[in-house]
Formats: C-alpha cells, structure tokens, sequence
C-alpha cells in the first residue's frame, strides 16, 4: 500500500505571507500538493470563492459540524470561527497529494495532539512588528478594528512560536523569493 502523504501546519501572523507563499508552491507544484479548505465564518474578500479559499458558513452550520465531530481542529480567531474537517483533509490526502494546513496557534496545539496525522509544523514570521502591520494594512481587506484584533493575536502567535520543540521550521518572510526558497525546498523534502 502507499505510504499516507504527508500533512504540513503553516502558521504565523495574519499578515506574514502564508498565503501570498502557499500561491506560489501551489503554481509551482500543482501535482504535489493540495491546500486543506477551512470552514469559516468570516465573510468572504474581494476574489475569495466558496469552496477555494474556504467553506464559508453560518455560526449555526459551523456548530453543527462541530457537534458532529467534522473538524479535526478549530478555534476562534478575531471574533470568527475556523476548522479544519477531517473531510478537508481526506480530499487531498486521497488524491496521494501532501496536505496543506494554513491555520492559527489554537489550531497547532489541536492538530500536534494527533499524532496519527504525522504533521510537520512551519511557522512563517515577519521580519518585524512594524513591517507586519504595513502589510496588513497594505493588504486593504481589514477594518481598523480587524487590524488591531490581529495585530494583538499576532504578538501572541510570535510568543508561542518561541516555545521550544512546537516547529520543525521556522521561515522569516523578509525577502519574498529567499522565503519561497526556504519554504519549497524544505517542503519537497517531506516528499521523499
Ligand atoms: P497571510 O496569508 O499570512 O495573512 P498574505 O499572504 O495575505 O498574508 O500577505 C499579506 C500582505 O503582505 C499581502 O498584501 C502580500 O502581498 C504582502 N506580502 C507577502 N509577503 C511579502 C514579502 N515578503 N514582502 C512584502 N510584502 C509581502
Ligand atoms: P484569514 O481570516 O486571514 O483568512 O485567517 C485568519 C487566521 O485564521 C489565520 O491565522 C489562518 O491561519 C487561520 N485559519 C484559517 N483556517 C483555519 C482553520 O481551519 N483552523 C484554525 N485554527 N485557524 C485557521
């Protein structure tokens, strides 16, 4: 039988590049890797589709897959809910293709408590505080108030990450191509 394929945990700071670098890898490699669709209930951005970037749902639907046991993981983050659905995960993971998890720090915590999904973590940093927050608003998706909610969040996401032992690597999104670099060539290698 073949091997499962692997699971790879992206996390950092809203804002850091998770997004703009999980695109490229996606382009680059398309046979290799498939992105794990979240269920959340935050409204969908300008160019966001149903289904791609996440299934967008109600409070009370999103309750009902939690009640059922649907998600491998979630948690609340900025005032919305997210998880992950074992059902996210098995679609990519069937087609023999690694999965791509991009989620906040409760979710790590939930996700390492499952060995069984043999996931390596990765963790996507800024540069700065100060460069993190130019992108976020760079980004023009966000209200002030979504800003701020963030912004705290992601101090506490940088904090976390310094807990020794929680990542196997640890990425400064600085400059966008060294990332990618560093990003794609220690990806490929779970692929071996
Ligand atoms: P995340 O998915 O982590 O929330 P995004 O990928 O949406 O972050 O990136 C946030 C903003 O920062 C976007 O406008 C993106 O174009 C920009 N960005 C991403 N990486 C870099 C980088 N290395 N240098 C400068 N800007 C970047
Ligand atoms: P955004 O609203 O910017 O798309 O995502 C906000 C935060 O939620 C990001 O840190 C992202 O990684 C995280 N996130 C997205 N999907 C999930 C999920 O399924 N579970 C958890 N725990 N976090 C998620």
């Amino acid at each position: 039988m073949a091997p499962t394929p692997p699971v790879v945990v992206l996390s950092g700071p809203s804002g850091t590049g998770k997004s703009t670098l999980l695109k490229r890898l996606f382009a680059e490699h398309p046979d290799s890797f498939g992105f794990s669709v979240s269920h959340t209930t935050r409204a969908p951005r300008a160019g966001e589709t149903d289904g791609v970037e996440y299934h967008f749902t109600t409070p009370e639907k999103f309750q009902e897959l939690v009640n059922s046991n649907a998600f491998i993981e979630h948690a609340t983050f900025a005032g919305r809910s997210y998880g992950t659905s074992l059902a996210a995960v098995r679609d990519v993971t069937s087609k023999g293709r690694a999965c791509i998890l991009d989620i906040e720090m409760e979710g790590v915590k939930q996700v390492k408590k499952k060995p069984e999904l043999n996931a390596k973590f990765v963790f996507v940093k800024p540069p700065s505080v100060e460069e993190l927050e130019k992108r976020l608003r760079g980004r023009g998706t966000e209200s002030e108030e979504a800003v701020q909610k963030r912004l705290g969040q992601a101090l506490k996401e940088l904090e976390f990450a310094e807990t020794p032992g929680i990542h196997d690597k640890i990425i400064v999104n600085g400059d966008l191509d060294r990332a990618y670099k560093e990003l794609d060539e220690y990806i490929m290698a779970q692929l071996k």
